[in-house]
C-alpha cells in the first residue's frame, strides 16, 4: 500500500524529472512551486509598477512625475533583458508556447503580492490581441496564453475583449513617435464585451514604449471600463 502511494506520488517525477523551465537543468524531484533552478532564480529581479514614459518605478503607488501612470498603470514582472528576454523570444519566435505556463503563473503570483493590486483587484483578465493573420502564422497568441495562466492563478475570468483591425508593422524597428502612430486606432472592442464598470487587467508579453498599452487603455476606458491595469511579463527599462 505504502509502495503504491509512493509510486503514485513520485512516478511522474521519476519518469519525467522536473526541469528548470528556463534552462532545462534538473530540479529536485519534489519541487512544488516555481520550476526555476538556483542559477535562474538568482537572476530574478522583479520590477513592479513601471512608467515607460518617465522611467518611474515603484511597488506601492502610481504617482509618477509625468502623471501617465494614473490613467494607465503598468506592472512588469521582469526587465526585458538577459535570461528573460531570451525566454520571451523563445516563447514568441521559436515556437515554444509551453514557456507561457510558468511565466504566466509567475506573473499572476507577482500581481497577488503587490499592494497596488491587492487594493483594487481586477474583475476580469483580458489580453492584447494579435491580428488574425499573425496569430494564424504563429499558431498562437502568446499574450493570450500568458493571460490564461495568470487568470487561473488570480481566479478570474479570462475574456477576449479586443480585435486588432490591421496587421501593424513590427514595433521593434520603430521609435517612440512612430510606434504611437503605428498603433493608433489599431484596436476595436469586440462586440458585446462586458467591460462596463469593470476593473480590467490587460496582459501583454512585453512593454517597451507603452504605446500599445496606452492605446488599449483609451479604448477600454472609452467603452466604459471603470479602471485599467496593464501587466507584462517583461518591461523595457531605460538602461537597456
Ligand atoms: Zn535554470
Ligand atoms: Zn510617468
Amino acid at each position: 500500500m505504502l509502495l503504491k502511494r509512493y509510486l503514485n506520488d513520485h512516478l511522474l517525477d521519476i519518469l519525467f524529472p522536473p526541469r528548470c523551465f528556463v534552462c532545462s537543468s534538473r530540479l529536485p524531484a519534489n519541487v512544488k512551486d516555481e520550476r526555476l533552478c538556483y542559477f535562474c532564480s538568482g537572476r530574478v529581479e522583479k520590477v513592479g509598477l513601471f512608467c515607460p514614459w518617465c522611467g518611474y518605478r515603484s511597488r506601492e503607488n502610481s504617482n509618477c512625475c509625468c502623471g501617465k501612470m494614473k490613467a494607465h498603470p503598468l506592472l512588469g514582472l521582469f526587465w526585458y533583458r538577459g535570461l528573460w528576454k531570451k525566454s520571451i523570444l523563445r516563447l514568441k519566435y521559436y515556437r515554444q508556447p509551453q514557456l507561457s505556463g510558468e511565466l504566466g503563473k509567475m506573473l499572476g503570483r507577482f500581481l497577488l503580492s503587490l499592494p497596488v493590486y491587492q487594493e483594487a483587484p481586477a474583475h476580469l483578465v483580458t489580453f492584447v490581441p494579435l491580428h488574425h493573420w499573425k496569430e494564424k502564422s504563429r499558431g498562437y497568441n502568446q499574450s493570450f496564453l500568458l493571460a490564461r495562466e495568470a487568470a487561473a492563478v488570480l481566479n478570474l475570468p479570462l475574456l477576449e475583449t479586443m480585435i486588432r483591425k490591421w496587421p501593424t508593422e513590427a514595433q521593434a524597428t520603430l521609435n517612440r513617435r512612430e510606434r504611437r502612430e503605428n498603433i493608433h486606432k489599431a484596436f476595436s472592442l469586440k462586440k458585446g464585451s462586458p467591460v462596463e464598470g469593470k476593473t480590467l487587467l490587460v496582459i501583454d508579453d512585453v512593454v517597451t514604449t507603452g504605446a500599445t498599452m496606452e492605446e488599449v487603455s483609451h479604448l477600454l476606458l472609452q467603452a466604459g471600463a471603470a479602471r485599467f491595469l496593464g501587466a507584462a511579463v517583461a518591461v523595457q527599462g531605460w538602461s537597456n
